[in-house]
Protein backbone atom coordinates (compact mmCIF):
# COMPACT_ATOMS: atom_id res chain seq x y z
CA UNK A 1 0.00 0.00 0.00
CA UNK A 2 1.12 3.32 -0.89
CA UNK A 3 1.27 6.12 1.76
CA UNK A 4 -1.83 7.92 1.22
CA UNK A 5 -3.64 5.06 0.84
CA UNK A 6 -2.08 3.78 4.44
CA UNK A 7 -2.53 6.50 6.19
CA UNK A 8 -6.50 6.79 5.46
CA UNK A 9 -6.64 2.75 6.17
CA UNK A 10 -4.12 1.33 7.82
CA UNK A 11 -5.18 -0.56 10.89
CA UNK A 12 -8.91 0.72 10.31
CA UNK A 13 -11.90 -1.20 10.42
CA UNK A 14 -15.69 -0.11 10.37
CA UNK A 15 -16.76 -0.38 13.78
CA UNK A 16 -17.82 -4.13 14.20
CA UNK A 17 -21.55 -2.89 15.83
CA UNK A 18 -22.69 -0.75 14.33
CA UNK A 19 -20.59 0.00 10.73
CA UNK A 20 -19.40 3.39 11.40
CA UNK A 21 -16.91 4.01 9.17
CA UNK A 22 -15.11 6.52 11.95
CA UNK A 23 -12.99 5.07 14.75
CA UNK A 24 -15.12 5.66 18.02
CA UNK A 25 -14.28 7.03 20.20
CA UNK A 26 -13.96 4.92 23.36
CA UNK A 27 -14.29 7.87 26.10
CA UNK A 28 -14.65 5.05 29.16
CA UNK A 29 -11.70 4.00 32.03
CA UNK A 30 -13.09 0.50 32.56
CA UNK A 31 -14.72 -2.60 30.52
CA UNK A 32 -17.47 -5.20 32.07
CA UNK A 33 -16.30 -8.75 32.51
CA UNK A 34 -17.95 -11.69 32.19
CA UNK A 35 -16.22 -13.28 34.76
CA UNK A 36 -13.05 -12.49 36.83
CA UNK A 37 -10.27 -12.36 34.45
CA UNK A 38 -12.60 -13.13 31.51
CA UNK A 39 -13.14 -10.21 28.85
CA UNK A 40 -12.60 -8.78 25.63
CA UNK A 41 -9.13 -7.87 25.74
CA UNK A 42 -9.58 -4.46 27.95
CA UNK A 43 -9.54 -4.13 31.09
CA UNK A 44 -8.81 -0.34 32.39
CA UNK A 45 -7.98 2.28 29.91
CA UNK A 46 -4.42 3.13 31.14
CA UNK A 47 -3.53 -0.19 29.70
CA UNK A 48 -5.98 -0.39 26.55
CA UNK A 49 -8.55 1.47 24.68
CA UNK A 50 -9.29 0.83 20.95
CA UNK A 51 -9.37 4.27 19.77
CA UNK A 52 -5.88 4.45 20.80
CA UNK A 53 -5.13 0.95 19.68
CA UNK A 54 -6.51 1.94 16.20
CA UNK A 55 -4.37 4.92 16.11
CA UNK A 56 -1.42 3.27 16.91
CA UNK A 57 -1.77 0.13 14.37
CA UNK A 58 -2.16 3.51 11.89
CA UNK A 59 1.03 4.92 13.40
CA UNK A 60 3.17 1.77 13.11
CA UNK A 61 2.33 1.14 9.37
CA UNK A 62 2.44 5.34 8.48
CA UNK A 63 6.47 4.22 9.59
CA UNK A 64 6.61 0.60 8.24
CA UNK A 65 7.18 -0.85 11.84
CA UNK A 66 5.31 -3.89 13.64
CA UNK A 67 4.47 -2.05 16.72
CA UNK A 68 2.91 1.84 17.50
CA UNK A 69 2.34 3.34 21.29
CA UNK A 70 1.57 6.24 21.90
CA UNK A 71 1.97 9.24 24.82
CA UNK A 72 0.42 11.99 26.08
CA UNK A 73 2.85 14.04 24.67
CA UNK A 74 6.02 13.56 22.52
CA UNK A 75 8.20 14.10 25.79
CA UNK A 76 6.20 11.49 27.60
CA UNK A 77 7.59 8.89 24.63
CA UNK A 78 11.07 10.22 24.77
CA UNK A 79 10.88 9.64 28.94
CA UNK A 80 9.44 6.10 28.15
CA UNK A 81 12.26 5.46 26.06
CA UNK A 82 14.66 6.81 29.16
CA UNK A 83 13.04 4.36 31.43
CA UNK A 84 14.89 1.36 29.37
CA UNK A 85 18.00 2.53 30.44
CA UNK A 86 19.93 1.49 33.64
CA UNK A 87 22.79 3.88 35.61
CA UNK A 88 26.15 4.26 34.09
CA UNK A 89 24.07 3.75 30.19
CA UNK A 90 25.38 6.24 28.02
CA UNK A 91 23.78 8.02 25.21
CA UNK A 92 24.69 9.94 22.54
CA UNK A 93 22.73 12.83 21.01
CA UNK A 94 22.49 15.20 18.37
CA UNK A 95 23.85 19.07 19.79
CA UNK A 96 21.59 20.70 18.00
CA UNK A 97 18.16 19.26 19.34
CA UNK A 98 14.57 20.35 21.09
CA UNK A 99 14.82 22.25 23.79
CA UNK A 100 12.48 20.15 25.65
CA UNK A 101 14.70 17.05 25.14
CA UNK A 102 17.74 18.64 26.23
CA UNK A 103 16.16 19.63 29.36
CA UNK A 104 14.32 16.14 30.15
CA UNK A 105 17.98 14.15 29.27
CA UNK A 106 20.36 16.63 31.52
CA UNK A 107 17.77 18.12 34.29
CA UNK A 108 16.13 14.89 34.83
CA UNK A 109 17.88 11.86 33.78
CA UNK A 110 21.68 12.66 34.37
CA UNK A 111 20.42 13.16 38.26
CA UNK A 112 19.33 9.16 37.57
CA UNK A 113 23.18 8.15 36.21
CA UNK A 114 22.59 8.11 32.56
CA UNK A 115 25.60 9.75 31.03
CA UNK A 116 24.95 12.04 27.46
CA UNK A 117 27.22 13.14 25.00
CA UNK A 118 25.36 16.35 23.20
CA UNK A 119 28.02 15.88 19.90
CA UNK A 120 27.44 17.64 16.17
CA UNK A 121 26.22 14.32 14.01
CA UNK A 122 26.70 16.03 10.43
CA UNK A 123 30.37 14.46 11.43
CA UNK A 124 30.22 10.72 11.82
CA UNK A 125 33.74 10.88 13.37
CA UNK A 126 32.11 12.44 16.31
CA UNK A 127 29.96 9.28 17.13
CA UNK A 128 32.19 6.88 16.73
CA UNK A 129 34.76 8.23 18.84
CA UNK A 130 31.89 8.81 21.83
CA UNK A 131 30.78 4.93 21.15
CA UNK A 132 31.68 2.30 24.22
CA UNK A 133 31.20 -0.87 26.01
CA UNK A 134 27.87 1.64 28.37
CA UNK A 135 26.61 3.11 25.09
CA UNK A 136 23.39 1.99 24.65
CA UNK A 137 21.08 4.76 22.60
CA UNK A 138 22.03 6.65 19.94
CA UNK A 139 19.50 9.73 20.20
CA UNK A 140 19.18 11.68 16.42
CA UNK A 141 16.96 14.31 14.84
CA UNK A 142 16.98 15.04 11.32
CA UNK A 143 16.15 17.73 10.07
CA UNK A 144 18.02 19.30 13.04
CA UNK A 145 16.01 21.94 15.23
CA UNK A 146 16.32 24.69 14.14
CA UNK A 147 19.67 24.73 12.14
CA UNK A 148 18.08 21.88 9.71
CA UNK A 149 21.12 20.26 9.52
CA UNK A 150 20.95 16.72 7.86
CA UNK A 151 22.00 13.72 9.82
CA UNK A 152 22.99 10.46 7.74
CA UNK A 153 21.01 8.06 9.55
CA UNK A 154 22.20 5.00 6.99
CA UNK A 155 25.76 6.17 8.41
CA UNK A 156 24.60 6.37 12.08
CA UNK A 157 22.92 2.79 11.70
CA UNK A 158 26.40 1.34 10.08
CA UNK A 159 28.21 2.36 12.91
CA UNK A 160 26.40 0.75 15.59
CA UNK A 161 25.76 -2.54 13.56
CA UNK A 162 26.49 -5.72 15.89
CA UNK A 163 26.30 -3.89 19.71
CA UNK A 164 23.46 -3.50 21.66
CA UNK A 165 22.72 0.14 20.69
CA UNK A 166 19.22 1.54 19.57
CA UNK A 167 19.12 4.16 16.95
CA UNK A 168 16.44 6.41 18.09
CA UNK A 169 15.32 8.92 15.35
CA UNK A 170 13.26 11.97 16.62
CA UNK A 171 11.19 12.28 13.07
CA UNK A 172 9.06 14.76 14.05
CA UNK A 173 10.19 17.92 11.89
CA UNK A 174 10.16 15.66 8.84
CA UNK A 175 6.97 13.37 9.20
CA UNK A 176 6.46 10.35 8.33
CA UNK A 177 5.76 11.28 5.07
CA UNK A 178 9.12 12.91 4.38
CA UNK A 179 11.55 9.99 5.65
CA UNK A 180 11.05 6.70 7.01
CA UNK A 181 14.20 6.32 9.60
CA UNK A 182 13.31 2.35 9.89
CA UNK A 183 14.32 2.10 6.50
CA UNK A 184 17.40 3.78 6.50
CA UNK A 185 18.09 1.59 10.08
CA UNK A 186 16.71 2.98 12.62
CA UNK A 187 15.41 0.63 15.89
CA UNK A 188 12.92 3.50 17.01
CA UNK A 189 11.14 5.98 15.66
CA UNK A 190 9.74 9.17 18.31
CA UNK A 191 7.41 11.84 17.27
CA UNK A 192 5.79 14.42 18.82
CA UNK A 193 2.55 13.78 17.44
CA UNK A 194 1.57 17.30 18.28
CA UNK A 195 2.88 18.64 15.35
CA UNK A 196 2.73 17.36 11.72
CA UNK A 197 0.65 14.11 12.41
CA UNK A 198 -2.08 15.72 14.12
CA UNK A 199 -1.33 19.03 12.08
CA UNK A 200 -4.15 20.77 13.73
CA UNK A 201 -2.52 22.27 16.59
CA UNK A 202 -4.98 20.80 18.66
CA UNK A 203 -3.87 18.04 20.09
CA UNK A 204 -0.27 17.05 22.43
CA UNK A 205 0.58 13.88 21.98
CA UNK A 206 3.96 11.32 21.20
CA UNK A 207 4.44 7.90 19.57
CA UNK A 208 7.04 5.74 19.16
CA UNK A 209 7.40 2.99 16.50
CA UNK A 210 9.31 -0.11 16.18
CA UNK A 211 9.98 -3.53 14.92
CA UNK A 212 11.26 -5.70 18.23
CA UNK A 213 8.88 -7.41 20.14
CA UNK A 214 11.17 -7.92 23.32
CA UNK A 215 11.54 -3.68 23.40
CA UNK A 216 7.69 -3.04 22.54
CA UNK A 217 6.69 -5.38 25.53
CA UNK A 218 9.12 -3.03 27.46
CA UNK A 219 7.86 -0.10 26.14
CA UNK A 220 4.38 -1.22 26.67
CA UNK A 221 5.09 -2.18 30.67
CA UNK A 222 6.45 1.14 31.12
CA UNK A 223 3.43 3.36 28.73
CA UNK A 224 1.15 1.19 31.53
CA UNK A 225 3.28 1.26 34.78
CA UNK A 226 4.31 5.00 34.32
CA UNK A 227 0.67 5.79 32.85
CA UNK A 228 1.14 8.75 29.99
CA UNK A 229 -1.14 7.78 28.40
CA UNK A 230 -3.13 10.13 25.90
CA UNK A 231 -7.02 9.81 26.09
CA UNK A 232 -9.68 8.38 23.31
CA UNK A 233 -10.94 11.84 22.18
CA UNK A 234 -7.30 13.09 21.58
CA UNK A 235 -6.64 9.71 19.99
CA UNK A 236 -9.38 10.40 17.44
CA UNK A 237 -8.45 14.01 17.03
CA UNK A 238 -5.27 12.68 15.71
CA UNK A 239 -6.86 9.97 13.39
CA UNK A 240 -8.68 12.51 11.52
CA UNK A 241 -6.04 14.91 11.24
CA UNK A 242 -3.75 12.03 9.93
CA UNK A 243 -6.28 11.31 6.76
CA UNK A 244 -5.04 14.66 5.22
CA UNK A 245 -0.97 14.02 6.31
CA UNK A 246 0.32 13.82 2.73
CA UNK A 247 -2.04 16.05 0.93
CA UNK A 248 -1.12 18.31 3.93
CA UNK A 249 2.72 17.88 3.82
CA UNK A 250 2.72 18.68 -0.74
CA UNK A 251 1.39 21.73 0.24
CA UNK A 252 3.87 22.13 3.02
CA UNK A 253 6.88 21.51 0.85
CA UNK A 254 5.51 23.79 -1.88
CA UNK A 255 5.26 26.35 -0.05
CA UNK A 256 8.53 25.67 1.86
CA UNK A 257 10.28 25.73 -1.12
CA UNK A 258 8.71 29.58 -2.84
CA UNK A 259 9.72 30.50 0.74
CA UNK A 260 13.50 29.43 1.04
CA UNK A 261 13.78 30.45 -2.61
CA UNK A 262 12.19 34.15 -1.51
CA UNK A 263 14.12 34.47 1.17
CA UNK A 264 17.71 33.37 -0.20
CA UNK A 265 16.87 36.26 -2.82
CA UNK A 266 15.96 38.83 -0.09
CA UNK A 267 18.76 41.66 -0.03
CA UNK A 268 18.42 42.07 3.89
CA UNK A 269 18.68 38.36 4.61
CA UNK A 270 21.75 36.80 5.97
CA UNK A 271 21.41 32.95 5.61
CA UNK A 272 18.49 30.81 5.06
CA UNK A 273 18.87 27.46 6.53
CA UNK A 274 16.85 24.66 4.51
CA UNK A 275 18.09 20.99 3.26
CA UNK A 276 15.95 22.02 -0.42
CA UNK A 277 19.09 23.87 -1.40
CA UNK A 278 21.47 22.47 -3.68
CA UNK A 279 24.47 23.98 -2.13
CA UNK A 280 22.97 22.75 1.51
CA UNK A 281 25.76 20.73 3.19
CA UNK A 282 23.57 17.98 3.51
CA UNK A 283 21.70 18.37 0.37
CA UNK A 284 22.78 14.96 -1.01
CA UNK A 285 21.77 12.70 1.60
CA UNK A 286 18.46 14.71 2.28
CA UNK A 287 17.68 13.54 -1.22
CA UNK A 288 18.32 9.95 -0.15
CA UNK A 289 16.65 9.89 2.75
CA UNK A 290 13.66 12.18 2.58
CA UNK A 291 10.74 12.33 -0.16
CA UNK A 292 11.16 15.76 -0.63
CA UNK A 293 12.73 18.95 2.09
CA UNK A 294 9.40 19.90 3.90
CA UNK A 295 8.56 23.45 5.62
CA UNK A 296 10.84 24.48 8.11
CA UNK A 297 12.90 26.74 7.75
CA UNK A 298 15.04 28.76 9.77
CA UNK A 299 16.99 32.22 9.01
CA UNK A 300 19.26 35.80 10.36
CA UNK A 301 19.14 38.64 9.39
CA UNK A 302 21.98 40.62 7.60
CA UNK A 303 21.51 43.31 10.62
CA UNK A 304 22.13 40.42 12.95
CA UNK A 305 20.40 42.26 16.43
CA UNK A 306 17.84 40.54 18.39
CA UNK A 307 15.90 43.90 18.38
CA UNK A 308 15.95 43.79 14.35
CA UNK A 309 14.85 40.06 14.72
CA UNK A 310 11.79 40.59 17.21
CA UNK A 311 10.51 43.61 15.28
CA UNK A 312 10.00 41.03 12.38
CA UNK A 313 8.41 38.42 14.63
CA UNK A 314 5.92 41.52 16.11
CA UNK A 315 4.78 43.05 12.36
CA UNK A 316 4.50 39.34 11.18
CA UNK A 317 0.10 38.99 10.30
CA UNK A 318 -0.43 35.35 8.98
CA UNK A 319 3.21 33.63 10.38
CA UNK A 320 1.67 33.81 14.05
CA UNK A 321 4.27 34.44 16.69
CA UNK A 322 4.33 30.97 18.95
CA UNK A 323 5.61 27.56 20.39
CA UNK A 324 5.04 24.96 18.30
CA UNK A 325 5.20 23.69 14.62
CA UNK A 326 3.73 21.61 11.65
CA UNK A 327 0.22 22.66 11.59
CA UNK A 328 -1.96 24.12 8.64
CA UNK A 329 -1.14 27.88 10.12
CA UNK A 330 2.03 29.06 9.90
CA UNK A 331 4.19 30.15 12.48
CA UNK A 332 7.43 32.02 13.46
CA UNK A 333 9.71 31.20 16.55
CA UNK A 334 12.70 32.93 17.82
CA UNK A 335 14.33 29.60 19.02
CA UNK A 336 16.81 31.35 21.34
CA UNK A 337 14.05 32.83 23.49
CA UNK A 338 11.34 30.29 23.23
CA UNK A 339 12.12 26.36 21.73
CA UNK A 340 15.51 26.41 23.07
CA UNK A 341 15.99 28.73 26.01
CA UNK A 342 16.51 25.69 28.11
CA UNK A 343 19.71 24.64 26.05
CA UNK A 344 22.87 27.08 27.50
CA UNK A 345 23.17 29.78 25.25
CA UNK A 346 27.56 28.93 24.88
CA UNK A 347 25.82 25.35 23.77
CA UNK A 348 23.24 26.97 21.34
CA UNK A 349 25.89 28.96 19.75
CA UNK A 350 28.67 25.94 19.37
CA UNK A 351 25.46 24.95 17.09
CA UNK A 352 25.45 27.84 15.08
CA UNK A 353 21.81 28.90 16.60
CA UNK A 354 22.56 32.91 16.76
CA UNK A 355 20.15 34.96 19.09
CA UNK A 356 18.56 36.73 16.14
CA UNK A 357 17.67 33.28 14.09
CA UNK A 358 14.42 32.90 13.16
CA UNK A 359 12.16 29.94 12.51
CA UNK A 360 9.11 29.58 10.40
CA UNK A 361 6.65 26.75 10.38
CA UNK A 362 5.17 27.13 6.49
CA UNK A 363 1.94 26.47 6.80
CA UNK A 364 -0.68 25.43 3.77
CA UNK A 365 -2.41 28.98 3.32
CA UNK A 366 -1.69 30.09 0.28
CA UNK A 367 1.69 31.32 -1.22
CA UNK A 368 1.24 34.99 -2.09
CA UNK A 369 -0.40 35.67 1.44
CA UNK A 370 2.59 34.35 2.86
CA UNK A 371 4.73 36.20 0.57
CA UNK A 372 3.17 39.48 0.95
CA UNK A 373 3.25 38.87 4.88
CA UNK A 374 7.19 38.18 4.71
CA UNK A 375 7.65 41.14 2.32
CA UNK A 376 6.11 43.68 4.90
CA UNK A 377 7.47 41.88 7.91
CA UNK A 378 10.87 42.27 6.59
CA UNK A 379 10.65 45.49 4.92
C1 LIG B 1 7.67 19.46 20.05
C2 LIG B 1 8.81 18.55 19.88
C3 LIG B 1 9.10 17.57 20.84
C4 LIG B 1 8.29 17.43 22.12
O1 LIG B 1 7.00 17.01 21.87
P1 LIG B 1 5.74 17.40 22.80
O2 LIG B 1 4.59 16.77 22.10
O3 LIG B 1 5.68 18.90 22.83
O4 LIG B 1 6.03 16.83 24.15
C5 LIG B 1 10.17 16.73 20.61
N1 LIG B 1 10.93 16.84 19.49
C6 LIG B 1 10.68 17.78 18.56
C7 LIG B 1 11.56 17.85 17.35
C8 LIG B 1 9.63 18.66 18.72
O5 LIG B 1 9.39 19.61 17.79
Amino acid sequence: MKFGTKAIHAGLEPDPTTGAIMTPIYQTSTYVQASPGVHKGYEYSRTQNPTRHALEKNLAALENANHGLVFASGLAATDAVMKTLKPGDEIISTNDLYGGTYRLFTKIFEGYGLKFHFVNMTDLQNVESHLNENTRVIWVETPTNPMMSIIDLQGIANLKKGKDIQLVVDNTFSSPYLQNPMDHGADVVMHSVTKYIAGHSDVVMGALMLNDDELKDQLAFIQNASGAVPGPQDAFLVLRGIKTLHVRMQRHCENGKEIANYLKNHPKVDKVYWPGFEDHPGYEIAKKQMRDFGGMISFTMKDDSVEYSVKILERFKLFSLAESLGGVESLSGHPASMTHASIPREERLKSGLKDSLIRLSVGIEDIEDLIEDLEQALG
